[in-house]
């Protein structure tokens, strides 16, 4: 089978984690805090905090913006359903703004009228998570300039995007945004196993952050409400949790980031070359914004179903069973049954429902070959042709 997407791991990454099981430290020693400095100079933010996974950096996020009980988040229906979670980790509400016909990201048209409407109603989101989808940014220009308007925060989710950039900046950066987050898991650009980091350029969220990534216990007098009993002393001064990434992760993700250019660069090399072997079949190719440069985590053709009269599924079935690890990234999170009880249906966001009916993933990932990738527009071929 060639899966939708797969891991490098090289000799030198293997050494690394090997180095860290023989130091003195398994977790909390000195690779977490050289990966945060590795990633956020790279990305040019001023904090990076390292955690266990992409979910809890939008978690521990949402709760140093202060989302809870009576508060709204909104997102794209069209993520993975970490990127809503997050708002119901926190008591909060849950909304979704359609997604852009042709980059699938969050619209910020349609995000304009639903804020005019949430207006008058009184219940503006405190927070907008947009979601680089596929490795593209969102329209943070956009975006941004709606939240000054109406007061909301945004919480860029960029687990599909380390490596991409947005007007010639590093997705990371936080220009647009108050936290950017990224995911580590295998599937992603680079990885750490699981992990995930939340970057941004407020000193109060970064100290939020890190505090809560453990049990709110804090070790720094400035942070205790009186002087320490001695120097044994530390204060839980918040309700947090153990979203900690281990030294083994952090010296993955240190040795995995020196080939994150090379990785970006080859997944834009065999993209271009899907478009040109794909260009005569009844499929939409990615459409890609001249603001930014994808990271390209995914490659998504959408059935141009008035051009053909096979379907989605028969495609994704016959693609199956010629070894063709093909995906389907997302099923929209407001059709899914948890979220049924708060009253969202079919029909809610038309170009959301529509893309998932056409849309496909197809095979990507750095160490793909060209062979491996004539071999799935073959297979593709085949499939159109049933
Ligand atoms: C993978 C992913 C997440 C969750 O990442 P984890 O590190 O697995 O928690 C969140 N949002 C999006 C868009 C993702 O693709």
């Amino acid at each position: 089978m060639i899966p939708y997407g797969r891991q490098d791991i090289t000799e030198a990454d293997i050494d690394a984690v090997i180095a860290v099981l023989r130091s003195d430290f398994l977790t909390q020693g000195p690779m977490v805090p050289h990966f945060e400095r590795t990633i956020g100079d790279y990305c040019s933010s001023e904090y990076t905090i390292a955690l266990n996974s992409a979910t809890s950096a939008l978690h521990l996020a949402c709760l140093a913006l202060d989302l809870g009980p009576g508060d709204w988040l909104w997102t794209s229906p069209i993520s993975f359903v970490a990127s809503a979670n997050c708002g119901l980790y926190c008591g909060a509400n849950v909304d979704f703004v359609d997604i852009d016909p042709h980059t699938y990201n969050l619209c910020p048209k349609s995000l304009k009228k639903k804020l005019i409407a949430a207006e008058q109603s009184g219940q503006l989101p405190k927070i907008v998570v947009p979601v680089h989808l596929c490795g593209q940014s969102c329209d943070m220009q956009a975006i941004h300039t709606l939240s000054q308007k109406y007061g909301f925060k945004i919480i860029e989710d960029a687990s599909h995007a380390i490596g991409g950039k947005y007007q010639n900046e590093s997705i990371g950066i936080c220009r647009h945004s108050d936290i950017t987050v990224f995911s580590f898991h295998p599937v992603k650009i680079i990885t750490t196993a699981e992990g995930g980091a939340a970057l941004t350029n407020d000193a109060k969220l970064a100290r939020r952050i890190e505090l809560l990534r453990s049990h709110g216990i804090t070790r720094d007098a400035a942070q205790m409400t009186h002087e320490p009993d001695g120097p044994w002393y530390y204060q839980q001064v918040d309700l947090g949790y153990n979203y900690r990434m281990t030294d083994l992760q952090a010296a993955l993700g240190v040795s995995q980031l020196k080939r994150l250019d090379q990785y970006v660069v080859r997944r834009h090399a065999l993209a271009e070359q899907y478009n040109e072997l794909l260009a005569d079949l009844p499929l939409t190719t990615p459409h890609q914004h001249d603001d930014g440069y994808s990271a390209y985590h995914l490659y998504v053709v959408r059935l141009q179903q008035e051009n053909t009269n096979v379907s989605q599924r028969q495609i994704f079935e016959n693609l199956r069973e010629q070894g063709i690890g093909v995906n389907i990234h997302y099923i929209p999170i407001h059709t899914q049954p948890y979220y049924k009880q708060f009253g969202f249906k079919q029909g809610d966001f038309p170009q959301a429902e529509s893309y998932y009916n056409e849309a496909m993933s197809l095979p990507l990932y750095p160490t793909m070959t060209d062979e491996q990738l004539n071999k799935v527009v073959s297979a593709l071929q085949k499939a159109l042709q049933q």
